[in-house]
């Protein structure tokens, strides 16, 4: 495989059943229709070739989930060799934002390097990260682990909009439902997987343009969205919702949770 392009993998590490659409999307009642489940899956996705494996974010710890009340269906460590991989083989992580269920294992990897968009890394060490309605998925301990990786020049502040981490990995800034969340956009060698992260929870809010209910700028989710639209009409471009159970549907299982991004599940 050539060193500029990556298979992809979605790795869903949790779940929960009790959600519905008025605790999803942001002022549910003005589309005027009727309650509805809204189970929601929790992942992390890999991208890997013969030079680098780079993880988007590394899921919680069962500590927070016991703590959150929150079911894992494994382990991040166990979920990467289930395809082959162990943490000491992760050459980098991207964060894509600080939210505590997208950071909570950074010090799982110990030869690994790690990304975050400065204006996410600085928004939530700033004056206003602990507001009730800002700070309610920010978690102290993961806040810490980031800020010692800092210490230890192991964490890449990025600066630009748009960005080339690597080639074939590009981090896009789209900010919204956090100040400075990364999308990843990967080239594969049938054409792109753009890993949305927190960018975009559920396809339908890209499809509907229906804001989720959790942001710290409402018209840059809108913007986001319609950035996001505009990947998606690219050729042979597929975009990742992150914790849309639509992608756990989607793709073929090639071991139990986890999930590859190049074969979805009939035709498109
Ligand atoms: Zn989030």
């Amino acid at each position: 495989m050539s060193t500029s392009t990556y298979e992809t993998y979605a790795l869903r590490y949790a779940f929960r059943d009790d959600n519905t659409a008025s605790s999803t999307f942001y002022r549910y009642e003005l589309y005027g229709e009727a309650e509805k489940p809204y189970p929601m899956d929790y992942f992390f996705w890999v991208a890997r070739n013969s030079d680098r494996t780079v993880l988007v974010d590394c899921g919680y710890t069962p500590q927070r989930a016991e703590q959150r009340g929150r079911t894992l269906t494994a382990t991040p460590a166990e979920l990467l060799g289930r395809i082959g991989l162990s943490p000491a083989e992760v050459d980098h992580v991207v964060l894509s934002h600080m939210h505590w269920d997208h950071i909570g294992n950074v010090g799982l990897f110990p030869n690994a390097t790690f990304s975050i968009a400065r204006r996410e890394f600085e928004f939530w060490r700033g004056p206003f990260a602990h507001r009730p309605c800002l700070g309610l998925a920010l978690g102290d301990e993961e806040l810490t682990a980031v800020e010692n990786l800092e210490r230890e020049g192991r964490l890449f502040q990025v600066e630009d909009d748009h960005h080339e981490l690597y080639p074939g990995i590009r981090l896009i800034t789209s900010p919204g439902h956090t100040p400075g969340q990364l999308v990843t956009d990967v080239s594969t060698p049938d054409g792109s997987v753009v890993l949305a992260s927190d960018a975009l929870h559920y396809a339908d809010e890209m499809t509907l343009d229906r804001p989720f209910h959790v942001f710290t700028e409402l018209e840059g989710m809108y913007r986001t969205y319609q950035l996001l639209r505009s990947l998606a009409a690219r050729p042979d471009t597929t975009v990742v919702a992150g914790h849309d159970p639509a992608v756990t549907a989607g793709y073929k299982e090639v071991a139990e949770n986890c999930l590859d991004l190049s074969a979805p599940v009939g035709a498109r």
